[in-house]
């Protein structure tokens, strides 16, 4: 059974304004409402308010009537519910057929009508900008330099070879739209002749190539927040691609990588690295050196450290974007095998051991513990 189109069903022209949408329901709900029609009369009219009924929720929604603009009934079928959730009511199984076209008119916010001709939001551009981890902590004022549009001084904009002059596209009459069958549907489409603008240039202008518009980069200033981490994204407005037919531009991503560091790993809003000491000072305890973002620090590690013990330092790590406090500094201690030994260091550690010997397990902290596992490993 063919429906009838619902800017017909209500007896309205198809740019009718949401008030005259409303006014022309009503004008027909009053006439059909079933309380007022009886009879065999009654059945008749109880069919035009229920389709007058549907074709005002229609068109009363501005994304179902955008849908059904484009699509027709396919586009707002009932029936063709989807996994799309509350909103994307009636567009789930359309979208899967019709992915592509789907994605470009849904997907993005901003796209509308002008005149009758497709309307395009620009695409979303991404940079990718290299920090160290001294510029992350502290933040920092970038210079990039993005690809721009500028209209073509050679047309002026209108992508005409100077002299001549845009012509209304033949294949839809200058609306940007035909109409497409598509399996049981028919479907309105981007007029692939004229790509939406409703124009053909019959002689393009050389420096655009009838794009009205040329490539040129720009400089843009960019504030990189203190705290900011790998993989972040800041977002400036407006400065992706330019939209089609007067759609507004896309926006242009920041993201940032984080340079590998020499000596500081970064772990969220901590930081970590590896200090070597050496055996004695690991043995005896004394005062060692550390590096923090804000230069040296002295941290005092106690007599008999172990290789692989943290000491952490509050707050000297990183204070991330959206943090009250900073972060901490774990320095992890490597204790150092002293190497290239001299024949006397050798006679002296050989004498050390023979003494350590004699002192058994007590110098060993690890020793018993490890002597037990090996027997009940090998038991
Ligand atoms: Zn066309
Ligand atoms: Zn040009």
């Amino acid at each position: 059974m063919s429906k009838r189109d619902y800017y017909e069903v209500l007896g309205v022209p198809k740019n009718a304004s949401e008030d005259e949408i409303k006014k022309a329901y009503r004008k027909l709900a009053m006439k059909y409402h079933p309380d007022r029609n009886q009879g065999d009369a009654g059945k008749a009219a109880e069919e035009r308010f229920k389709e007058a009924k549907e074709a005002y929720e229609m068109l009363s929604d501005a994304r179902k009537r955008s849908a059904y603009d484009q699509f027709g009934h396919a586009g707002v079928d009932p029936n063709m519910r989807g996994p799309g959730g509350p909103g994307a009511e009636g567009f789930g199984g359309f979208a899967e057929a019709f992915g592509d076209i789907f994605g470009d008119m849904f997907g993005q916010s901003g796209r509308g009508r002008a005149g009758g001709r497709q309307v395009y939001r620009g695409s979303d551009l991404s940079y990718a900008m290299e920090v160290t981890l001294e510029e992350a902590a502290r933040g920092k004022d970038a210079q990039i330099r993005i690809p721009s549009w500028e209209s073509c001084e050679t047309c002026h904009g209108s992508g005409a070879k100077p002299g001549t002059s845009a012509k209304t596209c033949g294949t839809c009459s200058g609306s940007g739209t035909v109409q497409m069958r598509q399996g049981f549907f028919s479907v309105q489409q981007t007029c692939p002749h004229c790509r939406g603008s409703g124009k053909i240039i019959p002689e393009p202008c050389s420096t655009c190539q009838g794009q009205g518009k040329v490539k040129k980069q720009k400089t843009l200033e960019v504030k990189i927040p203190a705290g900011i981490d790998d993989g972040m994204r800041i977002r400036s407005t407006g400065n992706g691609e330019p939209g089609t037919n007067g759609g507004p531009p896309g926006d242009l991503y920041i993201e940032i990588r984080l340079k590998k560091h020499d000596i500081f790993e970064r772990d969220g809003d901590d930081l970590h690295c590896q200090v070597p000491v050496s055996f004695i000072t690991a043995a005896l305890g004394g005062e060692i050196d550390v590096p923090t973002l804000d230069g040296k620090a002295a941290i005092d590690i106690p007599e008999g450290t172990q290789a692989g013990k943290q000491f952490r330092l509050r707050g000297k790590g990183i204070k991330g974007v959206r943090a009250s406090y900073p972060g901490d500094l774990y320095c992890h201690i490597a204790v150092e095998t002293p190497v290239k030994l001299t024949e006397h260091q050798r006679k002296l550690l050989r004498e050390l051991d023979e003494s350590l010997k004699k002192g058994g397990a007590r110098h060993s902290p690890s020793g018993e513990s490890w002597t037990d596992r090996l027997k009940s490993f090998f038991s």
